[in-house]
């Protein structure tokens, strides 16, 4: 089994030779080129570069090639602020009330905002490196979390509380699950090997559980059998404590799933079994802030964890921070080197 297949077999349940390593790295990628990160999230030839720099380094089997939660915002409108050392921003959501859902047009995907440089860095990655790893072109957020950013975090909540408001925040999920479909589409087009949703608005560390269940589960159900039946497989990401809702987040059928370190990986693990792969879990704020000892101790109890049955992709947790030090991100990837084979 060669390393693709390796990674393939993992995200399909099946018996692999090692425990991939992926990397939510965009921002240490883009420190590495030491030139403004609003440069390079807004050129495909610049993130495809930050990339590989970064690949050199770390060796990683799974690239995750994101720049942040405002890619697919910017295309359908809303208005986006790209800082010298920090992700892209939404500055200003495209709609000003619930209600005006119904004059949104699902944008052009081969032109809207700085898509077009996302596909470009994707289709530079597989040409590079397609035949030796995993391109994973993320799809930015998913169907509940995008909606919240396009009418705004607050306006979101508040029309969420209000029972009349049904109709309409359906009708805007529907819009944002259409967004999101056309955008995996044209990432595959482009050589990505799976994509991915972040809903982390949709976790209880935002909504409840009853939120989650009555909006965000229905849509991304839906959603995550529509890309499987074309033959697109999926990560879905909820950071922040998912436990009270860690069924319902298997079953919406996501082929892997992306936890953190608050969550209850054990029971997680056990729960996945034969259903899905978990992609995690180590604390971004460990990688940052932490020794390397202390991320090598923490790496062996996730691998430990993480190993039994196959199902596993060892990685941080959530988005590691650009000025986490290399050392440290070497360290869980040299760690899950040498205990990951089987
Ligand atoms: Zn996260």
């Amino acid at each position: 089994m060669n390393r693709r297949e390796n990674i393939e077999s993992c995200i399909d349940l099946k018996r692999c030779d090692f425990v991939p390593i992926a990397l939510h790295n965009f921002l240490v990628c883009a420190e590495l080129m030491k030139i403004p990160y609003g440069e390079i999230f807004t050129d495909g030839k610049l993130i495809a570069g930050s990339q590989l720099k970064a690949y050199e380094i770390f060796d990683n089997d799974i690239l995750m090639v994101e720049v942040g939660i405002a890619t697919l915002a910017e295309a359908c409108g809303c208005t986006v602020e790209y800082p010298d050392r920090e992700a892209p921003w939404i500055k200003k959501p495209v709609l000003e009330k619930i209600s005006d859902v119904r004059y949104l047009k699902v944008p052009d995907m081969t032109k809207a905002g700085h898509v077009p440089e996302m596909l470009k860095a994707i289709k530079i990655l597989k040409k590079e490196i397609g035949d030796e790893v995993y391109i994973n072109g993320r799809g930015d957020q998913g169907p509940f979390s995008l909606a919240a950013e396009l009418l705004g975090m607050n306006n979101f909540l508040m029309a969420l509380a209000e029972e009349k408001n049904e109709e309409d925040i359906k009708m805007l999920m529907d819009y944002t699950r259409k967004v999101h479909l056309k955008y995996a589409i044209e990432l595959a087009k482009a050589g990505s090997d799976f994509t991915s949703m972040g809903e982390s608005l949709a976790g209880p560390d935002v909504v409840s559980p009853l939120i989650y269940r009555k909006y965000a589960f229905p849509f991304e159900k839906e959603h995550i059998e529509r890309l499987n039946k074309r033959g697109i497989k999926i990560a879905s990401h909820i950071c922040g404590n998912v436990d009270s809702i860690i069924e319902d987040f298997i079953n919406t059928g996501a082929n892997i799933i992306e936890i953190d370190e608050k969550t209850n990986f054990e029971e997680a693990k056990k729960l996945s079994a034969g259903r899905c792969c978990i992609l995690g879990v180590v604390s971004p704020r460990l990688l940052k802030m932490g020794s390397p000892e202390e991320v090598e101790k923490e790496t062996i109890k996730t691998i430990n964890i993480g190993k039994e049955g196959y199902n596993f992709i060892l990685g941080a947790g959530c988005a590691i921070p650009g000025d986490t030090p290399i050392e440290n991100i070497k360290r869980m990837v040299d760690t899950g080197r040498e205990l990951g084979k089987y």
